[in-house]
Formats: C-alpha cells, structure tokens, sequence
C-alpha cells in the first residue's frame, strides 16, 4: 500500500482535494457532501471559526465577520480582523487547508499529512513562499508546489499519455488567468511555455456586473463599497448568481438590495442579457488573449499548431469566454473534465507520482519558470555609468528544476560589497519589474575595479528560489533563500501560529452541515418577505431547541422540515454547476 499524498487546489473561489483511489484520481467530498468548499473564512456569533459554504452564508449577513478572496492576499503584508481577532493570509489559507485535510482523513480513516498544493503558475517567490507556509501552519508536509494549468495538463495528460500532442491550457479561475502550452508524447508531459495575468478572473466579471447594475440604479460602485458594505455583499451575491444563470440563459434579473442589504418583497429588480453582460466585460476578455499569445511566442508555436484546448477554471463556464477562445482557435475547446475540479484531479496524479502509485508510474512531467529572474545591474555607456538595468539570469520558460551562474564584478576601486538586488519579470529597467529581495556581498579583497563575484540563482520544482554568491577571490559563498517579507516563517513562527491555529474554537465536523443549515436560514430570514420569514423564523426555532434537546431522530426531523422549506424558496445553489449547460458538461 502506497504512502498517502494528497492533491489539493487551493483557490481564490474554492478550493477541493483529490487523490487517487482505485487507479483513478478522484474529488473527495466535503462535510457537507460537496466537493468543493468555497475559499471563506468566518468567525461565527458565537466565536466559532467556520469555512466553506457555512463562512459563505455568513458573509451575506455579517461580511464584517468574513474574508473571501483572501489568495489575492497571498505574499504580501496584510492583515484582517474578523470578530476582534487578527489573520494573515497563510492563516486563513492554513484554515481551508486544515479543513480539506480532514475531509481526506474522514474518507480514508486515517491520519494523512502530506499534500501536493497548487498555485496559479503566475504566483511569484513571495507567493509560493506564503502557501507553503499556509501548508505548515495547517499541519500539512508540502511535498510539491504545482502549478495549476501544469496540474491541468497532468489531468487530461494522465488519460491517454502515448497519443502525441500540443494542448493549450486556459485557466480562467475567481482571481487568476493563466495559459500554458504542453506536449504530451511517449508518457511525457512537458510543459513548453507558461504565461498569466495576476489579476483577471471571474471575480472581475461579477463586480463589473455590480458596479454596471448599480451604476444603472444611480449608485457608484466604490461609494457603496465605502457607505454600505452590506448593500455590496448582497448585491456581489445576487451578480454572482446572476453571471452563473446568464452561462445557461440569455437573460436573468437581477433583485437590487436597499441600503441595510435587505431583498424585500417590492425590491427593484433589473434585467441583464447576455449581450449586454458581453459588452460590458469587452475589456477583461480582450486581456485574455494577452498571456494566450505570450503563451504561444514563447513556446514558438502558432494558434494551428495547437491540437486540444482544454478549458479550466470556473469562470470558463461563461459561454462569453469559450466563444471568445474558440473563434480565437477557429476550433471548440475541450471540457470533458469539469473545469472546476480539473485541477485538484491533476495535483492527485502529481500526488500520486510522490506516493509512486502504480497507476501513474510511467508518467514523467516537467515544468518551466514561468518569469524571469535576475539581478540588478549597472551598464556603461562610453564614459557614462547608468544604473537600474535588469540582467536576467534564469530567463522565462526554462525548464525546472534548474541552476545558472553569471559573473558580475566590482565597480570601483577597493570595492568591499556588492548589493545583489534580485528581481522577476520581462523589462529591460528594473524598476518594471518586481523586487524580491536584496543581500550584502561583503569582504571583497581590496583591489582594482573588475573583482568577480559569481551569481548563482537556483530554482527548484516547487519554483522557490534560491541565491548564491561567491567571492572569486577568497571563495567565501553566501547563501540567500529570497523572502522579501519573512514570509519563509521561522520554525519557532510557525510553530507560534500553529499553537494560536489550534486554540481557536471550531465545531466538531459532524455538526458542519446543521451549522450550514442555521446560517442559511438566517440569510434567508433577512433576504425575503414577511410570510417566508414567519414560517422560516418558527421553523428554526423548532430547529435550535431540537439541537438543544439531543435526540437525534427530534434533529433529523426538524432539520429536514427547515431544508425542505429553504430549498422551496431558493434552488440550491450548488445545482446550478450539476447539470450540463449549453451541452458542454
Ligand atoms: P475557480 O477559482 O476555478 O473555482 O473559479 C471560480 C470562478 O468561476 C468564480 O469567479 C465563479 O463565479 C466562476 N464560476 C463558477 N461557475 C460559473 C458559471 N456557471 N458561470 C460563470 N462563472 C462561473
């Protein structure tokens, strides 16, 4: 029996883990019976940490006690307060992480620590840095850090791995857009060019939606942001859905919540087709084709030469975005795997690989750096000295892991120390580029201008990269593992954060799906009219003293009796991705 991996998509919207079980990698459910958990966190009102669907609910009623989006957060210094208690983002992460850990121990029955995590392949140093990180705080051993669309590619690849091939991944998720060209041939897997764009994703179209619906009821989007934050959270609730039924239908309405938040019975309702929700989002997708060209540049290959265009991500539901791709590659792209559990599929096969399952065995993947990285430096123009030029030294799309030196030397006369600036990205002048950290060179002999320094940039499978400089002269070596906010916790942080993870207070799993239901009615209450509120106000009563009272088969009956009636009101939202839409699932 092999060693137990987990593959894990850690999301901006949701997040899903998936290992392989009888030679076949496969989602694992939830609590709640789901198999994706949306990427929320909450602490609930009686000061309970919830996530997931229960956080979701939550959020609608108290966003002040909730944090979603949170990935955007990833690597940089920023904080949040929910409930009078602070997090990081490798906390909040930490939270859904520890959560879809327990899921993969629930259904095997085991303790289970190891896990393959993915990112988008557009996730810089610092990024990397804070999800293993969030991995560690979770109780978790990282064993790979990998990129999504390459986890993609290891999904539909694993299937038929001999057929030869030139797929092109588009990874459209809540937060991210990323593309990566692969071949597939003789078992191999190798991923020949990755591009993205760090911030475009389906979060955008649904708060472009918001800010063009509020816009028509006479409102700004950025003040109501400001004034009523509740009026946002609903109304960011209401396009959410409305963009989910505009990927089935040619239009929707959309209700326009009052100032508080609320959705009464007379509250003004507005129209959206498809049409207009595809002029609307011109721009974004017009920035769609920017990595999908970059993408191909670089991987010397032009739109013909690609045979599969396979869909990922959630917002690739949108039928807007697959027409856009597909007149883009005069062909229809491929989605015979769900797009938004594709990803979690192909972290189980990599997991699979580091268990060495049987059934993977015979694979072999390998990945590039998606970006540049390099240093500083200063160019001489005739007598002119200028400074601020990027020398790239691991240039974008090398494969990895990987490990190149470049010689760099002192500029003055008795130079004692040399600053190694180390950057990422494609400009010429570093200042377009992004910083990731610096270290002193000391002990230089003295000398005339010209000493050497070897630079060495090494960069491993995870894409953590690492720095290494060394005196020609003297042979003195300085080692420098790049964190540009000391993200790369220390031991005794980690373990701080791992002991302030376990004092918070949660509720045991077997209660998830009452916690869900009771956050769900209270959302409801406060959404619709007096008469749905009346019956659904006694029947959580009646719910919350049979919780009270203990006796299992009193809760199943009351619980029952308040699902049956919400569900009555609203269709489950989870339905909405089940069926297949426009034939394509
Ligand atoms: P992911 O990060 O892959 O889970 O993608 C989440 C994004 O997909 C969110 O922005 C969702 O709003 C979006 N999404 C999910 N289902 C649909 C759908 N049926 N139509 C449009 N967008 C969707």
């Amino acid at each position: 029996m092999p060693d137990l991996v987990m593959g894990i998509d850690l999301g901006t919207t949701n997040s899903a883990v998936a290992m392989i079980t009888e030679d076949e990698p496969r989602l694992i459910s939830n609590a709640l019976g789901e198999r994706l958990t949306p990427s929320v966190v909450g602490v609930d009102l009686d000061g309970h940490v919830v996530v997931g669907r229960t956080a979701r609910e939550l959020m609608v009623t108290h966003p002040d006690r909730c944090v979603s989006q949170f990935k955007r957060k990833m690597g940089i210094e920023w904080k949040t307060r929910l409930a009078g208690q602070s997090f990081t983002p490798e906390e909040l992460s930490a939270l859904i992480l520890r959560s879809l850990k327990q899921d993969a121990e629930a259904f095997h029955g085991e303790p289970i620590d190891r896990a393959v995590i993915t990112v988008p392949a557009y996730f810089n140093d610092d990024q990397r840095k804070a999800t293993l990180t969030a991995g560690r705080i979770a109780g978790l051993k990282v064993e790979r850090i990998l990129n999504e669309p390459t986890a993609a590619a290891l999904a539909y690849g694993f299937r038929d791995p001999g057929s030869e091939r030139v797929l092109l991944i588009f990874d459209l998720g809540g937060g991210t857009c990323d593309v990566s060209v692969v071949d597939v041939m003789d078992g191999t897997i190798e991923v020949r060019a990755s591009s993205g764009e760090g911030i475009l994703g389906g979060e955008d179209f649904t708060r472009t939606m918001a800010a063009r619906v509020l816009e028509r009821c006479g409102q700004g989007f950025e003040r109501a942001e400001m004034q009523s934050p509740t009026l946002v959270s609903r109304m960011l609730w209401e396009c959410e859905t409305a963009k989910r039924v505009l990927s089935r239908h040619d239009s929707t309405t959309v209700r326009i919540p009052d100032r508080s938040g609320r959705i009464g019975d007379d509250a003004r309702t507005e129209t959206i087709t498809r049409a207009e929700f595809g002029q609307w989002t011109e721009s974004l997708m017009a920035r769609m084709e920017v990595p999908i060209r970059r993408a191909l540049g670089d991987a010397g290959l032009k739109r013909p030469d690609v045979n599969e265009v396979i869909l990922v991500g959630g917002a690739t539901r949108m039928p807007l975005v697959v027409e856009r791709i597909a007149s883009m590659f005069s062909k229809p792209p491929l989605c015979g795997l769900n797009p938004d559990e594709v990803v979690a599929l192909g972290a189980a096969v990599q997991a699979g690989l580091i268990a060495r399952e049987a059934s993977v065995e015979d694979l072999v993947v390998t990945d590039v750096a998606p970006f540049s990285l390099g240093i500083n430096v200063a160019k001489t123009f005739g007598l002119e000295r200028r400074e601020g030029y990027f020398l790239p030294i691991i240039h974008r799309n090398t494969t990895i892991p990987v490990s190149r030196v470049q010689s760099i030397q002192t500029l003055h006369p008795n130079q004692r120390t040399i600053s190694i600036q180390i950057y990422q990205g494609e400009a010429r002048k570093i200042a377009d580029n992004l910083r990731l950290g610096e270290f002193d060179v000391n002990g230089i002999p003295l000398g005339p201008a010209g000493q050497l320094v070897d630079v060495r940039f090494t960069y491993d499978l995870n894409g953590v990269l690492e720095v290494e400089a060394t005196v020609s002269a003297t042979r003195r070596t300085i080692t420098h593992v790049v964190t540009r906010h000391a993200r790369g916790l220390s031991a005794a942080e980690i373990a701080k954060a791992v002991k302030a993870m376990q004092a918070l207070k949660t509720h045991p799993r077997e209660e998830a799906e009452n916690r869900f239901l009771l956050r769900r009615a209270e959302r409801l209450f406060g959404e619709l009219g007096a008469d749905a509120r009346q019956i659904i106000g006694s029947l959580l009563d009646g719910f919350e003293e049979a919780l009270e009272g203990g006796d299992p088969a009193v809760i199943e009956r009351h619980r029952q009796a308040l699902k049956d009636y919400l569900d009555s009101q609203e269709p489950s939202e989870g339905d909405e991705n089940e069926e297949p839409s426009d034939g394509r699932w």
